[in-house]
């Protein structure tokens, strides 16, 4: 089993309940455990004219290989209804994998570390709540990673 951290996020059709239902999702994928959920954390979206983004991390023990995990994870965003038009477009829901175990992963489908999370405040401070002290297989720490990055106006829903 190798522990996996996933990044959740939806700005379309009820943003909090998209995630509540790909949360049921993921814990019911095969060969995987979740164990943890973040809080809720509404942010506006980085490009203009969008709905408010709704974000949380979830953490995961699996057995799957990254690209067969990737597999269920697309088929989890297209089964709430995932249309994919313009890149960074709205969304029912995106699920991206920050970390996976100690790997580092270059593969055309898939990039981890999750290519920008250092930028991202909505990814950064929910993973600090599942995983503090976080030690990233490129050897980057999350607390390096938070000290570079404003908290920049998220808001975290009560639990
Ligand atoms: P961003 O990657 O900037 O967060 P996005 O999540 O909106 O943008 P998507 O449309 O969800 O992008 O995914 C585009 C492609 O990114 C996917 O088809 C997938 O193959 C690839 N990808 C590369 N690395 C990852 C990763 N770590 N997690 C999920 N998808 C990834
Ligand atoms: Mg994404
Ligand atoms: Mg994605």
């Amino acid at each position: 089993m190798e522990r996996v951290y996933i990044g959740l996020g939806s700005n379309l059709a009820d943003p909090a309940e998209q995630l509540r239902g790909a949360i049921k999702s993921l814990g019911q994928l095969p060969q995987t455990h979740l164990w943890e959920v973040s809080s809720f954390y509404v942010s506006d979206s980085l490009l203009p004219g969008q709905p408010r983004y709704t974000n949380a991390v979830a953490g995961v023990d699996t057995g799957l290989e990254p690209l067969a995990l990737l597999d269920a994870l697309q088929a989890i965003e297209t089964g709430q209804g995932r249309e994919r038009h313009e890149r960074w477009g709205p969304r029912t829901l995106d699920l991206d994998i920050l970390t996976f175990g100690d790997r580092l992963i270059d593969e055309p489908r898939l990039k981890v570390p999750h290519y920008h999370m250092q930028a991202r405040a909505f990814v950064l401070y929910p993973l600090g709540e599942v995983a503090p002290g976080l030690m990233l297989a490129d050897g980057r720490t999350l607390d390096q990673l938070l000290a570079e990055c404003a908290f920049q106006g998220l808001e975290r829903l009560p639990g």
